[in-house]
């Protein structure tokens, strides 16, 4: 700040070895992102004051970590300015929906508000900063965000996947031992908040409805994802299958000379990466891409990166994790030792087991029909343990694409009525077990979905949880009803017969 009464000028903020002595900073949210945000801020001379919807011992706890920090608490809190002067800067946690009447206030008396995304990107080092490799997308984001990750390191670059995958960007940016490169993970809500970001390399995997609710509408949901690539300088990555994705690319403002590239399950054209016969092929960052194409991977790779599983949507998970990872300069063998030693995120197409010629998997991270439809294109012959939260989505459409692989069905949870109407009208002939248990705790629950399950099921069949709903009626998370599934279906088969051949599970991430 130039003088007392100066008001902070945000475009200042250029690098992290700035004095922000004298800035009144407001940190909205006291969760993982915003406590790196109030650190930072602090570290740097900021007067911080931080708000919480929440009062409980858990945030006053948080809070006792935040030193030389106002922190005030409660519902009133969250929903206006504090007393005194205003604050020269809002960052916000992700969560805060942007109707939020403090975040309207601030607006209102012209205080930028930021995301902890955007913060992170204005105090990277004046020199010699870790260029970033974005990534956004409704469903794909953290196993993508993860192979690309795999795949830097497996290049010999000091990588980290960072952001929505549940490490603050501020670590990453701020870390003693500088990364070389970051992999970004990161969702609309943060990419609503982010406005200066310039990534090297940008993708969007895929938009389907979703979290209308806090957007407002489709078209600002998918506005918001679009915002990825902005000021992109080198590749703007889309997905040829989604048209949606291109047309952001279309829209987006970039630096001179940045590419649309685009990823395709099919025959790469020339500026595409795609799969040939059973192999996936960069025809885009070769120099004799108008002739020819280089080898990235194989099938088999994309399949142990899916825990055994060979899905379609993994294909083009890993082709756009190689894309962004080529426009970063790295080699073709890097993608593909990066896909092999990769380890898929728990509840991700994870098998639990298999027994007697029927397969049992965990999908509960399908938490909306977007994911489902990718998880059920995954098998031939399917029981479908569905239901949950509907978050206000339609199933027909999934229903329908899906009908010819049902062997059977069985429902749970507080929206199933809306999956059972859809089976109704779109597969009839399905056998559907209505499932009312949600007044039952989970063990019991699970106990009995996959004791019916079991009696349903064929040789040859997969049982797999793909709920295409949120777990919170039930459960505690997606994890949590992942964990409970496996631990039913290991009560069920009680160890004889059992092979567990998922490789996933290991991996702590958001949610
Ligand atoms: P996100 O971080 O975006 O939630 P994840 O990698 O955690 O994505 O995967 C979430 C779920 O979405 C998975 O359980 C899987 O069923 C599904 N999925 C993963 N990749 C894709 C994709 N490219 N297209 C559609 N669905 C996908």
């Amino acid at each position: 700040m130039s003088g007392a009464d100066a008001r902070f000028d945000p475009s200042t903020l250029t690098h992290g070895g700035i004095d922000l002595t004298g800035v009144r900073a407001l940190v909205a949210g006291l969760g993982i992102s915003g406590l790196a945000a109030a650190g930072a801020l602090l570290d740097r001379g900021a007067t911080v004051t931080v708000v919480d919807g929440a009062d409980t011992p858990a945030q006053r706890e948080r809070a006792g970590s935040l030193p030389g920090a106002r922190i005030l608490c409660g519902p009133t809190a969250a929903g206006e300015l504090p007393e005194g002067p205003a604050p020269d800067l809002v960052v916000t946690s992700p969560g805060w929906r942007p109707d939020n009447p403090l975040l309207v206030a601030a607006a209102a008396v012209g205080t930028p508000v930021w995301g902890e995304v955007e913060l992170a990107w204005r105090l990277r080092p004046a020199t010699g900063a870790a260029p970033w490799l974005t990534l956004t997308g409704t469903n794909g984001k953290t196993t993508t965000v993860g192979m690309l990750e795999a795949m830097l390191t497996a290049a010999g670059r000091r990588a980290v996947a960072a952001g929505n995958i549940g490490t603050p960007l501020l670590d990453a940016v701020l870390a003693e031992d500088p990364y070389d490169v970051i992999a970004v993970e990161l969702s609309s809500f943060q990419l609503h908040w982010a406005s200066s970001l310039s990534p090297l390399a940008a993708a969007c995997l895929n938009i389907a409805d979703d979290h209308t609710d806090w957007h407002g509408s489709a078209a600002a949901y998918a506005a918001d994802k679009g915002r990825v690539y902005e000021r992109a300088q080198v590749a703007c990555v889309h997905n040829v299958q989604d048209p949606a994705t291109e047309d952001l690319v279309r829209r987006a403002d970039v630096v001179e000379g940045c590419r649309a590239v685009g990823i395709t399950l099919g025959t790469p054209a020339v500026s595409m990466l795609g799969v040939v016969d059973d192999v996936l092929c960069d025809r885009a960052f070769v120099e004799q891409r108008d002739t020819s194409a280089a080898e990235l991977a194989t099938l088999r790779d994309v399949r142990l990166a899916g825990g055994g599983t060979l899905a379609r949507h993994n294909i083009a998970n890993a082709l756009a994790a190689a894309a962004l990872a080529r426009a970063y300069g790295v080699p073709c063998t890097a993608v593909r030792d990066g896909l092999r030693g990769f380890v898929p995120g728990g509840h991700r197409i994870a098998t639990v087991a298999e027994a007697d010629g029927v397969r049992w998997v965990d999908d509960s991270k399908a938490t909306n029909p977007h994911a489902a439809d990718a998880s059920l294109g995954a098998f031939d012959s399917v029981v479908w343990i569905a239901g949950g939260l509907a978050k206000g989505a339609r199933f027909d459409d999934l229903v329908a694409a899906h009908a010819g692989r049902l062997r059977a069905v069985v429902l749970i949870g507080r929206d199933r009525r809306s999956l059972a109407e859809s089976l109704a009208r779109h597969a009839s002939d399905i056998p559907v077990v209505d499932l009312d248990l949600t007044e039952t705790g989970p063990t019991a629950v699970m106990d009995r979905v996959v004791r019916v399950a079991g009696d349903l099921a064929r040789p040859g069949d997969t049982v797999l949880l793909a709920p295409a709903c949120a777990s919170m009626d039930m459960f505690d998370s997606y994890a949590h009803r992942g964990d409970a599934f496996a631990a039913a279906v290991r009560r069920l088969l009680g160890g004889d017969g059992i092979r567990d051949v998922g490789r996933g599970g290991g991996r702590a991430t958001k949610g």
